[in-house]
Formats: C-alpha cells, sequence, structure tokens
C-alpha cells in the first residue's frame, strides 16, 4: 500500500481547513493550486507557491502553518519548526500536543519526566538531564569495593505478605575475590531494615549510605578465594508507579486474589532483595525461594526444582536458574495460575514452554500463544539458538504489561485484545515478539551500564522488524521501519552519562532510534548475507556477556572492514540525526540534484532514497562531501521518508532515517 497520497490528502485537508476563514476567491485558487502540487508528489512547488503567498498574505498565520506542515512531512524539521513559530507568533493559541511536540523539547521532556520520573523538572543547560545525587553513583559506578570481587552464585529466600504488602528474606551471596580486600560493597534500598550481615558464622560491621552497604571484614579477604555471606533483611518494598519503566512491586488482585509481581530495570534488583546492583555483573546460576501463602503459587526464572509446606500456611516454591541471570531479570509472580506448556523442537533436541495464565484466561491464552513457536524459530535461525535450554522458556501472566524477565517472561497484555501497537497481521502480538527478542538480546547479550541499554531495547525492536520481514516479507519490514521511525523523539544521545544508573529509557529513543541505526546501517553495508552473519557473529560472540556501546563499534569496524565511527557517532553519541543539505534545478526534465550530508564527521557515509516521477525509486549514496546527480526526464521528485514512502517502489536498502534541508 502506498503511503504518499494519504498524507498529502491529510495535509490539503488541513490546508483546506487553515484556509477556510478566508473569503477572496484569488486565496482560495492558489491553495487549489498547491494541493494539485502536493497530490501529484511535488511539496517543492507547493512550497514556492506558499512562499510567494507568504509575500502577499504575509499576515496570514495559516500559510505558515500549511508550510511547516509540508516541510515537517518532508523531514525538514528546522524549517518547519521555524514557520510554527511564525505561526504562533502572528497570534495563533498553540493549543495541540503534537505542534508543541514539534517546536519544543521542553514540551516533550515535561510529558516523559512525568510518565518516567516521580518528581522533578529537567533542563537544557543539563541536557535534560537529572541532576544526579550520590545515590546515583552509589549505584551506577564501579567503585574498588565492587571490582575486587565477582559473585559466581545467589541462593535467595524471600517471604510475600500480601496483607501487609511487606516481605522478607535473606540472600546467600557467594563470590569470587578479584584482589584482597577488607571491605565490598552490596546493595538493597535503604528502606529495608538489615537484621545481620553474616560471614563464617559471626556477624560483620556494615555502614549504609543510601542503598549501598559497606561490608567490613576483620581480616582482609584473599584475593583470588572464594567466600560466601548471608544478608537477612526485612520491610516494604516500592510500590511501582508505571511499571516497567518506573519499577517496584505491584501488589495487584484480579477477582479477590491476589496477584503480586516485581520489574525492577533501571530501578535496581536492590529495590527488593540485596545483591551486587550493577549492570556488569551476573552470577553463574542462582536458586530464588519465593514463599507464599499456600493458597498461591510462585513463578519464578528457571526450573521448579521443589516444592513444600513452611510455617504459617506458607510454601516454599525453590526455583533454580542454570544460566548467567542479570539481577534486573530476577523476578516473581504470585498468584492463581494455570499451566499449560508444550515442547519446542529443533535440530539439537527439545525444550519446555510453559504458560502460567489466570484461570479466567486460559480458552484465550492458548489461542495467543499459537505465535510462540514461530517467533523462536524465526530468532533460533536469526541469531541462533534460544540460550536457556535447560531452563526452558516461561510466559507468566503479569499485572503490569510486559517484562522480558529471564526464561520467566511477564505478558500482561490482555492477550493482544487491546492491539495497542499491533501489527498490520494481527497474527502476532507485538509484546511477546518484543519480548521473547529480549532473551538474546539484553538477556544473554547484555549492556554493562545503563549508558548503554540501547543494546537490549535497540535489538529487540529491530528483532520485531526482522521478524515481521521474516513472516510477511520486505514490504512490511518497511513498513515495521517507517513506524519505528515515526516514533523517534531526538532529545537525548542513544548513549547516555555512564556511571549514574542514568534513565536511557525516557524517550524512547534506545528503542525506536536505535533501531533506526540498525535499519540505517543495514542499508550502509548494502549487503544482507554479511549485514545478517554480522549480527549472528556479534551476538554469538558475545552471549553471557556484559558489553559496551564501544564493543559493538569495534566489532562492526572489524568485520566489515570499513570505518564506521562517524556513523555511530552520529547515531548514537549525537542527539540529532544527519541533515541531508540538497538543493536541485529542473530545466524541462533535465534534473540536477546536489547533495551532502552535513552536521556529521567527514567520514560519514549513508544512503538515501531518491523517489522520481512517484514510481520509481534510487538509491544515493550520499557523504560529507557536494555530489551532483543528473537525471533526464524527471517531472517531480521526493525523498521518502516515513511518512511519504512507497515500499512497493523502495529499493532495497536505501530507506533510512534523515532529516532534511532543501537550499531554495
Ligand atoms: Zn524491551
Amino acid at each position: 500500500m502506498s503511503h504518499l497520497k494519504f498524507i498529502f490528502i491529510a495535509i490539503f485537508s488541513l490546508i483546506f481547513w487553515a484556509g477556510f476563514a478566508q473569503e477572496t476567491h484569488n486565496y482560495y485558487d492558489q491553495i487549489e493550486k498547491i494541493d494539485y502540487d502536493l497530490s501529484n508528489n511535488d511539496p517543492y512547488k507547493a512550497i514556492q507557491k506558499m512562499d510567494k503567498m507568504a509575500e502577499v498574505y504575509f499576515n496570514e498565520e495559516d500559510i505558515y502553518f500549511a508550510r511547516g506542515l509540508v516541510k515537517y512531512y518532508m523531514m525538514d524539521i528546522y524549517g518547519a519548526r521555524d514557520d510554527f513559530k511564525k505561526y504562533i507568533e502572528l497570534g495563533f493559541k498553540i493549543e495541540t500536543g503534537w505542534l508543541k511536540a514539534i517546536i519544543s523539547d521542553q514540551f516533550l521532556v515535561d510529558l516523559f519526566t512525568e510518565h518516567y520520573y516521580d518528581t522533578g523538572k529537567l533542563y537544557p543547560e543539563n541536557g535534560y538531564k537529572k541532576q544526579y545525587t550520590i545515590r546515583d553513583s552509589l549505584q551506577g559506578a564501579l567503585r574498588p569495593e565492587r571490582t575486587c570481587f565477582d559473585v559466581y552464585y545467589y541462593d535467595l529466600t524471600v517471604k510475600i505478605m500480601p496483607k501487609t504488602k511487606s516481605i522478607s528474606g535473606n540472600n546467600n551471596i557467594y563470590f569470587n575475590t578479584l584482589a584482597s580486600t577488607n571491605k565490598i560493597q552490596i546493595d538493597l534500598s535503604d528502606n529495608f531494615i538489615i537484621s545481620s550481615i553474616k560471614f563464617e558464622g559471626k556477624e560483620l560491621n556494615y555502614e549504609r549510605y543510601y542503598d549501598a552497604i559497606f561490608i567490613d571484614f576483620d581480616k582482609p579477604l584473599l584475593s583470588n578465594h572464594r567466600y560466601k555471606i548471608t544478608i537477612s533483611y526485612s520491610g516494604k518494598p516500592r510500590n511501582a508507579i508505571r511499571p516497567p519503566w518506573n519499577g517496584g512491586f505491584v501488589w495487584g488482585k484480579k477477582r479477590s486474589k491476589h496477584w503480586v509481581g516485581v520489574a525492577c530495570e533501571h530501578l535496581g534488583a536492590s529495590s527488593w532483595w540485596p545483591c551486587k546492583d550493577h549492570l556488569s555483573e551476573k552470577p553463574d546460576s542462582m536458586t530464588i525461594n519465593v514463599q507464599v501463602p499456600s493458597k498461591y503459587q510462585a513463578i519464578s526464572n528457571g526450573n521448579l526444582q521443589s516444592t513444600y509446606a513452611i510455617e504459617n500456611k506458607y510454601t516454599n516454591y525453590k526455583w533454580h536458574v542454570s544460566y548467567p541471570i542479570n539481577s534486573y531479570c530476577v523476578t516473581f509472580y504470585m498468584g492463581d495460575f494455570v499451566n499449560f506448556n508444550e515442547k519446542y523442537i529443533n535440530s539439537n533436541g527439545s525444550y519446555n514452554i510453559d504458560y502460567y495464565v489466570l484461570p479466567h484466561n486460559l480458552k484465550l491464552a492458548k489461542e495467543y500463544y499459537k505465535q510462540t513457536k514461530e517467533i523462536v524459530e524465526v530468532y533460533e535461525k536469526l541469531f541462533g539458538e534460544y540460550p536457556y535450554k535447560e531452563d526452558g522458556i516461561a510466559m507468566v501472566e503479569s499485572p503490569y504489561e510486559g517484562m522480558e524477565h529471564q526464561s520467566a517472561i511477564a505478558i500482561g497484555g490482555d492477550y493482544g485484545k487491546s492491539k495497542r501497537r499491533n501489527y498490520e497481521n494481527k497474527d502476532y502480538d507485538y509484546l511477546v515478539v518484543h519480548e521473547l527478542a529480549h532473551e538474546w538480546w539484553g538477556n544473554t547479550v547484555t549492556m554493562s551500564d545503563m549508558a548503554d541499554a540501547w543494546i537490549s531495547e535497540a535489538f529487540a525492536t529491530y528483532s520485531e522488524h526482522l521478524f515481521m520481514e521474516e513472516k510477511l516479507g520486505y514490504k512490511e519490514y518497511l513498513n515495521a521501519t517507517a513506524d519505528n521511525m515515526s516514533m523517534i523523539f531526538n532529545i537525548w544521545p542513544v548513549v547516555g552519562n555512564s556511571d549514574v544508573n542514568d534513565n536511557t529509557f525516557v524517550g524512547g529513543d534506545i528503542y525506536h532510534k536505535g533501531a533506526a541505526m540498525l535499519n540505517n546501517l543495514r542499508c550502509i553495508i548494502d549487503n544482507d548475507t554479511l549485514f545478517f552473519n554480522l549480527i549472528k557473529k556479534f551476538y554469538n560472540a558475545h552471549k553471557f556477556q556484559t558489553i559496551t556501546s564501544d564493543d559493538f563499534i569495534n566489532f562492526v569496524n572489524e568485520e566489515t572492514n570499513m570505518d564506521l565511527t562517524d556513523f555511530f557517532n552520529k547515531f548514537l553519541y549525537d542527539k540529532e540525526p544527519p541533515i541531508l543539505e540538497y538543493e536541485f534545478r529542473n530545466k524541462y526534465g533535465n534534473f540536477e540534484f546536489t547533495y551532502s550530508w552535513i552536521n556529521v564527521g567527514s567520514n560519514f557515509t549513508m544512503p538515501f532514497s531518491l523517489m522520481i516521477n512517484g514510481n520509481e525509486c534510487l538509491r544515493v549514496v550520499g557523504t560529507s562531501e557536494k555530489q551532483t546527480l543528473k537525471l533526464k526526464s524527471v517531472n517531480t521528485f521526493i525523498l521518502p521518508n516515513e511518512f511519504m514512502y512507497d515500499e512497493s517502489c523502495l529499493i532495497k536498502n536505501s530507506f533510512t532515517y534523515f532529516w532534511t534541508s532543501w537550499k531554495q
């Protein structure tokens, strides 16, 4: 389906609306001509006519609005902003959110702040980042008290008390020292009481600074030795505000039964259990005992090893994870669940897929989860075998939207009924497609700092698009790509600040712009075999590790034999995308198009698409140097973007994300 017409009709109707108040014939006639240009894929003529109108009717704010709109749809964002500002200067009272969003970063930042932060306004002086505190550094940075040891096993027990919305428990932390030390840092939210920290039968002294616990040993621990400490604690965990993004505990109820869960990415696992709460830390395996009132069940990561009654009508569910796991992926679900399962068979053997759902949703869930195997199959083909075969896959109905908890994925999206962000093909729900992708990206290949959280979200989002391509073809990939591009905000660089537990989720560019970056990378490489091998090789070279953005950049540069540093600098470290600056002449169809990328490093090279006469597309490669393209028999042209494109015409690996600037 072509999206060109739809956009131009939308623009026309707005222009028509804008011109409605005008009584003069002439004004009305000109608007009709502009509409003609737009519906003939010639926004340039339309803009030139509007320029002339602006000279005559310079006090008519509607002209600026209409011209701004056309420029916006051409991705000339600076041009659009100038026109919209003029529109407002001339007296139009700005009401609509989307117009405010185009003009003002602050407007968007304020919206995001409401969603992602509890309090506080963010200002441009700080790059719209919060004022980091000691608390953030204690959580986000690696001091010697953390780098001196490496956890290899956690044995955690947590008792869930829904009546009082509180928990109590203990964690046996097994670690290997990497340097001799008499002090280590463990993390636990300061709203918990610590009853004891024990080592070799004796209680240890400790000091708490915010959410960090500095534990003292009487004698220095030797380097390269294994030790174990046990921390016992209790208290009320933080309630989630907007899980999973503003996380914590969700004390839900359904049909008068408790339904409890926790999502704590970015907030940190130390919001509910004591651990070395830094993304660079993954234990090799973990045991999770969850104790719940006996009429409920507790589902957690890995495999259920045993279930036994304990005191006061409570039951202990002992789960075991046989692989490295991120602390934010450790979770539990308490509720009244029914279970069904299936076997996934591949060429190496088989593993279990378990589903835990609320009883009244059983029928719906069985229908809904028919997609799971198909999704896993695609990801195994693209990236490699499912990484947690021993633990199997599980999907658990959660009292919040969703979260990629390793081998116990939270799925709370009312089984696709909402269709909130669904694909054109209704057989697949983005929630399952997205969260499953995280088992490879995020859970297995993990960022070592929140600054690099795009490694998890960009790859998971891009995996959705690759899944679409595998199942529904390249055209559907292009539609998913365009849809994704339209959600980019460009307020913050994709890579955030290191060592401060930066909330890089805010605004969502780590998802959408990150995925667009991967699409653009594929377009630059312009060799799908090489690109898909590159992604698969990168995954397999880094699985079960924690990595940084540089690890990816260096890997791509080496594998492709290209120096893409300026490309990555632009898309990961700069807040705005590259701008294609261009001018053109067209004399009786003899078309000369001069173009270059601006606001980029001197080594920046990226293709873009050029559509001529409304039906023919070219793949053109731009650099930071001006180049001129000469074509014959050209009547009209556009630069396809997320608002204006025709997926049946686009040339492979030409549809990239960028802004434009037409030098008239
Ligand atoms: Zn995600």
